[in-house]
């Protein structure tokens, strides 16, 4: 049996491992251990790649999204649109601001929040819309920016799958207001350990940024708004300046290998029973994850076979987020968001890192048809 796990960092961070342990070095030497020179310098790299003015490093992915709708002034009596089928952080960071999230339904296609839905939901209490980048692939964001941006009503992008992830050349997180990326370890650019950033070409909305993360200070023990401390770390600062120089190359493999599952599947007459990803034309899509769709009834049974025989696989997301418990306060009840609910059921990611072999792909590919099949 062969072993593929759905992701395997080891080879990577083996292959920088002596690069790493220089740039820690550097931290441990100059005691910058909370923001400071690396991060800074990461900071500029990162607005750099983004096509954006700004980038602002914090402590995840989902304070980047909190601080992202705290500069936007979201707040109790506002209403925030986004999609239910996205990690949690999406819509909690605007419930942890006594806003309200409305949820609309995704495009089956792209799993991405559905424009044309969202901007029924619009009334007098529209505060933002947040579309998600969802899996490294770019809602088409030109309906977003003139459906809401036009209409004074501020993009956000959650476009923490998508680091480097294009819309007609045009880099996510440099389109709307704000964009909010995580660096959790299983995204394209990975930290060792929690970090984010936000992007944005508004320079006001930068400095209100970088002040929320110290706790709405700009000047120290001087506090104009009630921010947070989410700062990054120096030691994530230099591991991620070393990781950035690789990322479009790490992207790349990754969709060699979603090209490779494409070939492999028609190859062994899949494609009646495994939907492969859509692309969107004139994207960059970067396929932080390859998710599949198959029928409801033989998904977890798929998945409990692939893991049988040493592959592993997950389901993002198993419950959408308007059918969560602890959203049960905002009255959605099952049916409510039919097509992310039905992708909650139907859908599963399969390994496609950037280390991943031929032959693991071929093997992964070999027991999904043995599994349609039989031998
Ligand atoms: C990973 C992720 C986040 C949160 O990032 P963390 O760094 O884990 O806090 C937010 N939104 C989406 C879509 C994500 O995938």
């Amino acid at each position: 049996m062969m072993n593929v796990p759905l992701l395997d960092l080891r080879e990577q961070n083996a292959k920088l491992r002596p690069e790493i342990e220089a740039a820690l070095g550097r931290v441990l030497d100059t005691n910058a251990f909370i923001l400071g020179d690396e991060v800074a310098a990461l900071e500029s790299e990162l607005a750099d790649y983004c096509d954006s003015r700004f980038a602002i490093g914090c402590a995840s992915g989902s304070d980047a999204l909190l601080l992202a709708m705290m500069a936007a002034g979201v707040g109790p009596g506002d209403e925030v649109i986004t999609t239910p089928y996205s990690f949690f952080a999406t819509v909690s960071s605007i419930t942890r601001l006594g806003a309200t999230p409305v949820l609309t339904d995704i495009d089956p296609d792209t799993y991405n929040l559905d424009a044309a839905l969202a901007a029924e939901k619009i009334t007098s209490r529209t505060k933002a819309v947040q579309p998600v980048h969802l899996f490294g692939q770019c809602a088409g964001m030109d309906v977003f920016l003139e459906l809401f941006g036009e209409r004074g009503i501020p993009v956000i992008e959650d476009a923490a799958q998508a680091i480097g992830a294009e819309d007609k050349e045009r880099r996510a997180g440099s389109m709307g207001a704000i964009g909010c990326f995580s660096f959790y370890p299983s995204k394209n650019l990975g930290g060792m350990g929690d970090g984010g950033f936000i992007t944005t070409n508004d320079e006001g909305l930068a400095e209100m940024l970088r002040a929320l993360r110290v706790h709405g200070s700009k000047e120290r023990y001087f506090h104009k708004w009630v921010g947070l401390n989410s700062r990054l770390d120096g030691f994530q600062g230099a591991v991620l300046r070393v990781k950035l120089p690789h990322l479009d190359a790490w992207s790349d493999l990754r969709k060699q290998n979603a090209e490779r599952y494409r070939l492999l599947f028609a190859e062994k007459g899949l494609n009646e029973h495994v939907s492969a990803p859509n692309e969107r034309p004139d994207g960059r899509h970067i396929y932080n994850q390859f998710v599949v769709r198959v029928a409801e009834d033989v998904r977890d049974r798929l998945r409990a076979f692939l893991a049988e025989n040493g592959v592993g696989t997950d389901i993002y997301y198993p419950v959408p987020l308007h059918l969560q418990e602890c959203f049960a306060f905002l009255g959605y009840s099952a049916g409510d968001l039919p097509e992310a609910e039905r992708a909650s059921r139907e859908t599963l990611a399969l390994p496609v890192y950037p280390e991943l072999r031929t032959e693991q792909q071929e093997y992964v590919v070999d027991k999904i048809a043995e599994f349609f099949h039989g031998n």
